[in-house]
């Protein structure tokens, strides 16, 4: 499943290909992504506008057009977007195509269909329900703070991994980076997140948006079924400490990576480098 370092690779490749250009062509497959996809909306505030910008917020890619109205995108579990040309054959599992000014099209591959497309006119697009309660962008340093996080973990009995999962607490933190972070910051994934120190807060935020960074630099982590925008599969592997290495030795001390379920994911550690996990059974 991508997620936000795939997705702002995505975006950083969709950008020169879609931004100022003018859309002449809607089509869909007619077939339900997570929701149907709004064919005749997309006609109606699409059509003939410009794309003033590829941004992102969390895992949704959102496309602003000139007339004030929003495209929103989010890949699912294995959405592509890919550049084609008209004469390009179409690939099995095309759900949207935009047709743009220059002659190229961009296309929306999703195999699983638990992507999403929508569409939202100038007033709608202030507040749009996919976005409504998301928490700040884990590498928007104002906004994603050692003081920020350390009040949003204060009295809370639930586990910090959990709590940085969490879309309302930060967007974009899954499993991979959810580990990785924490054994960065030599933190359990179980302590519970009102116990934990401004010291420890403050690594856990370095550590999450330094680990961020490096994996979008790289081009994206290569685990699932993830391609970047020019549609071929993410070729750069970030180096993973403790995710998917149980068994193996950590990095850091030598000790053998553990993993056990939590909150219905897995959770991976090093007993020596994240203290708390000693006391684990
Ligand atoms: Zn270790």
């Amino acid at each position: 499943m991508p997620e936000l370092p795939e997705v702002e690779v995505v975006r950083q490749g969709l950008e020169p290909l879609l931004a100022r250009r003018r859309i002449v062509g809607v089509a869909t497959s007619g077939l339900p992504l997570r929701q149907p996809v709004p064919l005749k909306k997309l006609r109606l505030l699409a059509h003939e506008a410009v794309v003033t910008a590829v941004a992102r917020r969390g895992k949704f890619l959102m496309l602003p057009l000139d007339n004030g109205a929003l495209i929103l995108l989010h890949l699912g579990m294995t959405g592509k977007l890919y550049p084609a040309l008209p004469t390009t054959p179409p690939r099995k599992h095309d759900h949207l195509v935009l047709a743009l000014d220059d002659g190229s099209e961009i296309r929306f591959n999703d195999c699983r269909r638990f992507g999403l497309v929508a569409a939202y006119d100038r007033f709608e697009a202030a507040a749009p329900p996919p976005l409504t309660g998301l928490g700040p962008e884990p590498l928007d340093e104002k906004s994603f703070s050692a003081a920020y996080l350390l009040e949003r973990c204060r009295g809370r009995k639930t586990p910090i991994k959990n709590l940085l999962m969490d879309n309302g607490v930060v967007v974009g933190i899954g499993n991979i980076y959810a580990n990785e972070t924490l054994f960065a910051a030599r933190v359990s994934p179980w302590a519970p997140a009102g116990t934990l120190g401004r010291t420890r807060i403050a690594s856990i935020v370095t550590a999450a948006r330094e680990i961020l960074r490096r994996a979008i630099a790289a081009g994206g982590t290569t685990i699932a079924d993830f391609a970047n925008a020019a549609g071929e599969s993410g070729y750069f592997q970030v180096q993973l400490a403790v995710y998917g290495r149980h068994g193996r030795p950590c990095p850091r001390c030598g000790t053998t990576i553990e993993r056990r379920p939590q909150a219905g994911r897995t959770s991976f550690y090093c007993r020596r480098c994240q203290p708390a996990c000693r006391q684990l059974p």
